[in-house]
C-alpha cells in the first residue's frame, strides 16, 4: 500500500480557480497577477495535453525556451523527459504536462536569463491554477518532477531524496509519484553517474506505466 500523508500541499488543499474547462482556466490565467512573476516573463505557460489524461506530469516552472515558445517542456529538459517516458513505456501524448509555477522566473545577467527558483509564496500563489487543472482532469496518477512540484502537491512532509520513487496516496486527492526534475540529469558532469541517474529516473517513470497498464 502506498504511504498516505495527512497534510497536503497548496495544489491539493484549499481553494483553487474555478472554470468548467481547461481552456477557460487558461484564459483566466492569462490575466493572472497573483504574484509578481508575470511582470518580467514573456508570457504565461499553461499546461498542455489531453483534458482526460490519466497521467499529469508537474514540473517546476517554464525555462527560457518554454517562456519564449509559450509551451511547457519544449527545451532540453523536455527532450530528456520525452526519451525517458518512452523508455519507461509511457506515451507523452497520453499525459497532461504542466508546471507548479506558470511564469518564468529568472535573473538577467547581461543578455542571458538565468533560471531562478520560485519561492514558497510564488508556489502557493500559483497552486491556485495547478489545483484547478487537477480538479478538471482527475488523473489516475500525478508525477511530481522535483522539489517545487512536490512542495506544491504534498507540502513539506515529503522530500525528493527521502521519498524518491514512492507513490504516495492522498486521501482527498491523487496518488503522487515522487521523482526528480529531468533538468537534474543535464547538470550531472560525470558520465557514469549521469547514466545511472537516468536509469533510475526511467525506473521511477515505469511505475506510471505499471499503474495505468
Ligand atoms: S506565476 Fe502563477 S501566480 Fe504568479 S502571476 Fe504567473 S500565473 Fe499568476
Amino acid at each position: 500500500m502506498p504511504k498516505e500523508i495527512v497534510k497536503l500541499g497548496p495544489a491539493l488543499s484549499g481553494e483553487h480557480a474555478d472554470a468548467s474547462t481547461i481552456v477557460a482556466l487558461r484564459r483566466q490565467a492569462e490575466g493572472c497577477e497573483r504574484c509578481d512573476l508575470y511582470k518580467n516573463a514573456t508570457q504565461l505557460v499553461f499546461g498542455e495535453g489531453p483534458t482526460d489524461a490519466r497521467v499529469v506530469l508537474v514540473g517546476e516552472q517554464p525555462g527560457d525556451r518554454e517562456d519564449l515558445a509559450g509551451h511547457p517542456f519544449v527545451g532540453p529538459a523536455g527532450r530528456v523527459l520525452d526519451e525517458c517516458l518512452h523508455e519507461a513505456g509511457v506515451d507523452r501524448s497520453d499525459c497532461y504536462v504542466t508546471n507548479a509555477v506558470k511564469h518564468f522566473k529568472f535573473e538577467q545577467r547581461g543578455k542571458r536569463r538565468l533560471h531562478s527558483r520560485p519561492n514558497a509564496g510564488e508556489i502557493q500563489r500559483c497552486a491556485w491554477w495547478l489545483g484547478a487543472e487537477l480538479d478538471r482532469i482527475h488523473p489516475e496518477i500525478v508525477v511530481a518532477l522535483g522539489a517545487t512540484a512536490l512542495f506544491s502537491l504534498l507540502g513539506r512532509s515529503v522530500g525528493v531524496t527521502r521519498n524518491r520513487g514512492e507513490v504516495i496516496g492522498t486521501p482527498d486527492g491523487y496518488p503522487v509519484l515522487v521523482t526528480i526534475h529531468p533538468s537534474y540529469l543535464l547538470r550531472i558532469r560525470d558520465g557514469s553517474d549521469a547514466a545511472a541517474e537516468r536509469a533510475r529516473f526511467v525506473k521511477d517513470l515505469a511505475k506510471v506505466a505499471a499503474r495505468i497498464g
